[in-house]
């Protein structure tokens, strides 16, 4: 696995390998590899001749007060782990090479970005995207696989690439769970014992609204409502968002149905975690 530092060399060994016709896949990491971004690289593997792992804690995608200066870091087992899982490249710049002094541009999304954690995190889904564009032009992907845990980024992203007629495939992955169901997180590392527990308030409400709908009730104002007593109960969480969305319009829904997925994120101590899951099953 070659490790890259700058966008120049990048794009230098993705022209080469488009010169030779093959293929290239991208999967944007912040780093702190885990089993569902390496489930993420193991797709790319599955529909690409190379797949470059990016790593690169994005500043403009904090807000004030966020935990970009704690964000976890550890380079050298990222690399292994990158490798390990099939990785052709990680491509690793700095924050100057990204963003050089002077930089001015934004990349941004309307409609889709206004709810559920745009709505929490002002300025996210900017930083995300302008992000994600320079990685495409830099990278040159044919296509792409983005984690569905981020499930708005993930819509998010697919609208960019419709709007702006990217020929990049963008593929959602499925969410890596712990044996418990706690969704896969960087940010997980942060959570001490007691938090840990109540972080399965995620998957718990999950749950429970799919035994909900599977026995009748389709009223997703109730649903919320008895999702937050649920939450409320473990005591010390505090609920940012207890959404139910269409998967493709991220708007609220009042009934229930198969494209409805429960979207939710609380903070646990300073953590804050989201979580989502289509409410049908096998949808
Ligand atoms: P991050 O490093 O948190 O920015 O995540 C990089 C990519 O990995 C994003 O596309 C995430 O959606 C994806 N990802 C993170 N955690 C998981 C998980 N538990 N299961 C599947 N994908 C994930």
């Amino acid at each position: 696995m070659e490790i890259i530092r700058t966008a120049q060399l990048m794009t230098t060994w993705a022209n080469s390998k488009v010169g030779q016709g093959e293929t290239i896949c991208l999967v944007p990491t912040m780093g702190y590899l885990h089993d569902g971004h390496l489930a993420l690289v193991r797709k790319g593997c599955d529909i690409a001749d190379n797949v470059v792992v990016s790593l690169f804690v994005n500043p403009i995608q904090f807000g004030p007060g966020e935990d970009l200066g704690n964000y976890p870091r550890n380079f050298e087992r990222d690399a292994e782990l990158a490798e390990e899982s099939g990785a052709n490249v990680l491509y690793s710049p700095d924050v100057k090479d990204v963003y050089p002094d002077g930089f001015q541009t934004k990349v941004s999304v309307a409609g889709l970005t206004t709810g559920l954690c745009g709505a929490s995190r002002p300025g996210h889904f900017d930083g995300v995207t302008t992000v994600v564009a320079k990685l495409f032009n830099t990278v040159k992907p044919n296509s792409a696989v983005f984690g569905r845990k981020d499930f708005q980024q993930l819509a998010v992203i697919k609208k960019m690439v419709r709007d702006l007629n990217w020929d990049i495939t963008i593929v959602g992955h499925p969410i890596v769970r712990e044996k418990d169901g706690l969704a896969m997180s960087s940010r997980n590392a942060y959570l001490n014992k007691e938090e840990r527990v109540k972080a399965l308030c995620l998957f718990d409400s999950i749950q429970f609204a799919r035994k909900q709908v599977s026995s009748g009730n389709q009223d997703a104002g109730a649903l919320k409502k008895e999702i937050e007593h649920k939450i409320l109960e473990y005591g010390d969480v505090l609920i940012d968002y207890i959404s139910i969305v269409n998967a493709e319009t991220l708007k609220e829904c009042e009934v229930v149905d198969k494209n409805s997925v429960l979207a939710l994120a609380v903070k646990i101590g300073s953590t804050r975690l989201i979580d989502n899951g289509f409410l049908y099953k096998n949808a």
